[in-house]
């Protein structure tokens, strides 16, 4: 009687053993699954994080044209006399005589 007993004792440790392992190796699955979502709140946040700064600042650097006052990435603005301008058209043109108050029409 009491060697059935530990024979059962073994069986259930063994079994507990072999749910634990596919318990862990699903959630590794699920984890990884996870990933390329998002949805995992330890490992991408942090690299989400650290990535933000440097891609999202350069490129949306907005610049006004002083002209039409339509607002560009810096990278398609052009430059010149130290005004800001959406397009050739707009440069050979150059600034409006109240360039200024354009500028401030827009803050207020
Ligand atoms: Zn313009």
């Amino acid at each position: 009687m009491g060697k059935l007993l530990g024979w059962v004792l073994v069986g259930v440790l063994v079994w507990f053993v072999w749910r634990f392992m596919v318990i862990s190796k699903r959630r590794a699955e699920r984890a990884k699954a996870a990933e390329p979502s998002g949805t995992d709140p330890t490992s991408s946040h942090q690299c989400e994080r650290r990535d933000t700064p440097v891609t999202d600042k350069t490129p949306e650097m907005m610049m006004q044209c002083v002209v039409c006052g339509v607002h560009l990435p810096a990278t398609e603005a052009l430059f010149a006399g130290g005004n800001v301008y959406c397009s050739e058209a707009h440069r050979n043109q150059g600034p409006p005589a109240h360039a200024g108050a354009a500028v401030r029409r827009d803050e207020s």
